[in-house]
């Protein structure tokens, strides 16, 4: 089994850049997979995240490695231009854990995960259509206080 889906795998692959070579529009998505993890020190594992400039959709997944409850060392996953961090991360602590810490509809928000607790995951999926190649991005979590220590560089392209 597992060699007939092996075969059918590449010959998937196969069907894909022959047609991606005859029609130039057609477009598949490319979806890009990244993980990072949250711990109870408040800090992430990762402090880069890149993104090919070839990926369509991102898919993220954030886990808290920790045991901590979310109401006493949540996190999320917050996707800002670099110049919005601080708009974003004060207007959200203001929005509450009820709010995951975002102020709802906020338009400087580019992708974010929900807040979890120790022992937790999250997935969310986001397209690239949002992000300019070679652009200043930063995540971070919004729960109070983290963001000055839990952030990274995001990368696309
Ligand atoms: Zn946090």
């Amino acid at each position: 089994m597992i060699r007939r889906h092996c075969v059918l795998a590449a010959l998937a692959i196969t069907a894909v850049s022959l047609a991606g070579a005859s029609h130039a529009a057609f477009a598949a998505d490319k979806v890009c997979k990244l993980e990072i993890a949250g711990n109870d020190q408040m800090q992430y594992d990762k402090k880069e995240l890149v993104v090919a400039s070839d990926c369509t959709q991102v898919e993220l997944t954030l886990s808290h490695t920790g045991k901590l409850p979310a109401a006493a060392m949540g996190h999320n996953w917050v996707l800002v231009k670099t110049a919005d961090v601080t708009a974003v991360a004060n207007a959200g602590m203001a929005a509450g854990l009820a709010n995951n810490y975002l102020t709802t509809g906020d338009p400087h928000v580019i992708a974010s995960t929900k807040i979890v607790g120790g022992g937790q995951s999250t997935t969310i999926t986001f397209p690239t259509s949002k992000l300019t190649k070679g652009g200043d991005y930063t995540y971070m979590c919004t729960f109070p206080g983290h963001y000055v220590i839990m952030k990274g560089t995001f990368k696309f392209g």
